[in-house]
């Protein structure tokens, strides 16, 4: 089991190198946002502790590219700020789970072995619609050989459609599985639906001369195969 350290407080890094190693976790310590991406990419390793604010490039950014560059070895995300906020954006660039400083190490331990455990189990099928991919495991999206960059509500709508590709879904479906499930509709809401099916299909579908994203009058969208 090899685990990688990314945190730029040498003493702490040096404390939990130490009390991993001796867990069995064999584990090396990088200081930096971007000496800790470089060892990533690598893939040699079985999960990643990752600091958030960190001196080259922070813990949100490692995780991204991580994450578009193909390589899914858990995270776990250790950082002293503690909104909520930064949980949510940690999670959707791909983390996979969190710890607040000051934590529990025998806590810190018990995740990292149960995302040990779990690599490679709990990952969601690529959705696809034709030469349209969708891969919920590294966040990546691509249309043949493009890739797209989507902001999260975008790829959560995309995601949406993907699993009910060939259904029609309502707009009243969209909001309450993309943004609120407990979302009553209203004409707003319907409004801000049709905002951001405007959004996506100016990314994967229009750039591309697809039609993917279609739009059933009266009902709703409805995401079928469309190479162009
Ligand atoms: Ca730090």
């Amino acid at each position: 089991m090899r685990v990688l350290l990314v945190e730029d407080e040498r003493a702490l890094a040096r404390a939990m190198q130490r009390g991993l190693t001796a867990q069995g976790l064999l584990t090396d310590v990088e200081h930096t946002g971007t000496d800790g991406l470089d060892a990533a990419l690598t893939g040699s390793y079985d999960v990643i502790v990752l600091d958030l604010m960190l001196p080259g490039l922070n813990g949100y950014d490692v995780c991204k590219h991580l994450r578009a560059a193909g390589v899914w070895t858990p995270v776990l995300v250790l950082s002293a700020k503690d909104g909520d906020y930064d949980q949510i954006d940690a999670l959707e660039l791909g983390a996979d789970d969190y710890l607040t400083k000051p934590f529990s190490f025998p806590v810190l331990v018990a995740r990292l072995r149960s995302l040990i455990r779990r690599q490679g189990v709990d990952r969601e099928p690529v959705l696809t619609a034709g030469d349209l991919r969708l891969d919920p495991a590294t966040r990546q999206v691509t249309r043949g050989d493009d890739i797209l960059e989507l902001t999260p509500r975008e790829f959560g709508l995309l995601q949406f459609l993907l699993r009910n590709k060939g259904i029609v879904v309502t707009k009243l479906d969209i909001l309450q599985n993309v943004w609120d499930s407990a979302h009553d509709g209203g004409e707003n809401a319907e409004n801000l639906v049709e905002v951001y099916v405007g959004y996506l299909r100016r990314k994967v579908d229009q750039p591309f001369d697809t039609h993917s994203i279609q739009t059933v009058r009266g009902a709703g969208y409805r995401i079928v195969e469309d190479t162009g």
